[in-house]
């Protein structure tokens, strides 16, 4: 099985070092967020996910869920439950929300690091609390008083689960066409009918209630998206004190048989006339999706970097010992009957591929995660409304750039392994098959593209990258005169140059012609996440020079930096070119011709 250590030395360096979280916090008012606190938060998260949910990995893997069809049950694998009660009674579930709602209320950017782990350790496992974030941010931000009593604390708490009921059997992307109807009753409650399949935690044993936040139609809604209203449907009906009762009519049909993440249930969903109370405005639920996706966005992003971050340190043990001929330039240990697998400059590409997006992306989910408090607790409202356009941008590219990269990751980790890595026991074919739902769902990557070039460029006339660019240019300017920043500075400064034409230039033709956004969209994607990382790693090579830490770190992240810029931001020379092939290579064949 592959092991996992919590890299407590790359976070706190991505924390205090490149960031400087602590004296961020300070000024956002987080008094208690204190370095001592945060440090035992850290430690005992590592402690927790490397001794309590990474040995049931495996067993989550091999048992799977179970489902019990007369009674709608589903039973999670051995030893999910006692996790999850221990989760829940070291107040995790509560980390970083409000003390109003019973939470802890350090900042949300603690959650970053706390999420890498969990899902680095058990990815199954952290699928239960994960989407229970959407479903307190939506109350929070869209419901009712008696909601927000009602559900909050409960949740916050862990005693109960949140789920996200969006899809059906015909609409994935597309939730216009949604068919789940919500019909209002005179009590002011509606009535919720339709069946929502592939549903994350919609079914389980590990608390006594379940929330599902499920989209439906009302009867005058209008067509398509504008139609869609949200509405909260708990297991257990909750009336509007809060008191429990009766058993709501909703249940779990039947549960999919997966690829990979099999510890975590995943569910057909039956809303048979099911109690449920409307959050937000009629047909304006879209507001409340986005309040949700927004956050599981940036945690299923986690999820990427979590098994690459096990990925690589299972794959560089290896490197380490396994033996396999000589080094190409004469022997390295001739002690040995041949070289580890790491002289190899093959292996060393797959290693420095890992290493380099892994801890890249580490600084990309944790820069996001401080612009969500900033956004949230800066006193002065034009820094609040700069940093939401931030994080709006780099949402996208932080989902869809870390999961892409954590296929590749596991990939290349399992690479390292040569024929063992194939063989169930070393684990990696796990990690693989755990990560290849990461693009897939919270939306696709290509639904993250068109989101990233749409919505987040087109639409706002690139605002949130034009507040990236100002970011990476303060950076430059402060360290102009840097000698030994010079080698990073220099290149990032021309992709930004680079990165502002080519946006320029899809503009242009989208005037055009609109297909043009979604010609070159995932390029795009691509090409911002790699320039993201760039300034990410320069940024890195800066801090570790200022700090405390040994020559040995510093040296390391100066190498990872500069394999970086040699061998990983070139990519984007391709995704430019792709870009601005424009749409005519792709649109050009009729749909008919495909099959020619
Ligand atoms: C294990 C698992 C767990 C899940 N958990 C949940 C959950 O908890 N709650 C929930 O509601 N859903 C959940 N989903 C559903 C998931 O979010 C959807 O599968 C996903 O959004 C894609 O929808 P779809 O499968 O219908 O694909 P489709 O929408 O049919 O897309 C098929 C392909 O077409 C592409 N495509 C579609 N439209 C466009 C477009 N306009 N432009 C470019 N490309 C396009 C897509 O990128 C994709 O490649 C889960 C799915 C799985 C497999």
């Amino acid at each position: 099985m592959s092991i996992y250590k919590a890299p407590l030395t790359d976070i706190r360096f991505a924390l205090y070092d490149v960031l400087d979280a602590e004296t961020l916090f300070a000024k956002l008012g987080y008094d208690e967020a204190t370095r001592d606190l945060l440090d035992a938060v850290l430690e005992e998260a590592g402690r927790f996910t490397e001794t309590v949910l990474a040995p049931l990995n495996g067993v989550g893997d091999e048992v799977g869920c179970r489902f019990d069809k007369a009674s709608g049950d589903v039973t999670t694998p051995p030893g999910f439950r006692e996790a999850y009660a221990q989760f829940i009674d070291n107040g995790w579930t509560g980390l970083t929300a409000a003390p109003e709602f019973g939470g802890q209320g350090l900042p949300h950017a603690m959650g970053v690091p706390l999420n890498e782990m969990i899902n680095a350790a058990n990815l199954a496992w952290g699928n239960f609390p994960l989407l229970s974030h959407g479903a307190v941010e939506a109350l929070k931000q869209h419901g009712e008083n008696w909601q927000r009593e009602a559900f909050l604390k409960p949740i916050v708490e862990g005693r109960w689960t949140g789920t996200m009921c969006l899809t059906e059997p015909h609409c994935g992307t597309d939730l216009g066409l949604l068919k789940t109807r919500a019909e209002p009753n005179a009590d002011g409650s509606y009535s919720i009918t339709g069946t929502k399949i592939f549903i994350t935690a919609g079914e389980h044993d590990l608390t006594d209630n379940i929330v599902h936040l499920v989209l439906a139609k009302l009867p005058d809604a209008p067509p398509g998206a504008k139609g869609i209203s949200l509405f909260v449907t708990p297991k257990f009906k909750v009336a509007r004190d809060g008191s429990v009762g009766e058993r709501n009519a909703v249940r779990c049909g039947s549960i999919e048989h997966k690829m990979g993440i099999k510890g975590s249930v995943t569910c057909v969903m039956n809303f048979d006339g099911a109690e449920g109370y409307l959050v937000g405005q009629p047909h304006k639920g879209l507001q409340g999706m986005f309040t949700m996706m927004n956050t599981a966005r940036l945690g299923v992003g986690l999820q990427g970097v979590g098994l690459s971050e096990r990925a690589y340190q299972n794959a560089l043990r290896y490197s380490l010992d396994r033996l396999q001929t000589r080094s190409l330039s004469g022997a390295k240990f001739p002690e040995k009957p041949a070289d580890p697998i790491i002289v190899h400059p093959d292996v060393r590409r797959m290693l420095l591929s890992i290493k380099s997006l892994v801890e890249g992306s580490r600084l990309l989910a944790l820069h996001a995660g401080t612009l969500i408090d900033v956004a949230h607790h800066a006193k002065d409202p034009a820094e609040r409304e700069r940093a939401d356009v931030l994080v709006s941008f780099l949402t996208p590219i932080s989902k869809a750039c870390q999961t892409e990269w954590g296929i590749e990751n596991t990939y290349n980790a399992l690479q390292c392994f040569g024929g063992h890595g194939y063989i169930h026991e070393h684990g990696m074919e796990q990690l693989a098959r755990d990560a290849r739902i990461t693009t897939l769902y919270e939306g696709t990557t290509g639904i993250q593209s068109l989101d990233l070039m749409g919505r987040k460029t087109a639409a706002t006339k690139g605002a949130g990258l034009k507040l990236f660019m100002a970011e990476v240019e303060a950076f430059a300017s402060q360290h102009e005169g840097d000698a030994a920043l010079a080698e990073f500075i220099v290149p990032l400064r021309q992709k930004t140059v680079e990165w502002a034409a080519l946006t320029q230039g899809v503009l242009q033709r989208a005037a055009l012609d609109p297909e043009e956004i979604g010609a070159a969209s995932t390029d795009y994607l691509f090409y911002s996440g790699y320039v993201a990382l760039a300034y990410y790693w320069a940024r890195s090579v800066a801090a570790a020079n200022a700090s405390s830490h040994g020559d040995a770190f510093k040296q390391a992240k100066l190498e990872t930096a500069r394999f970086y810029f040699a061998r990983m931001l070139p990519r984007t020379l391709a995704h430019a070119a792709a870009i601005e092939s424009g749409a005519a290579p792709l649109m050009a064949m009729d749909a008919e011709r495909f099959g020619a």
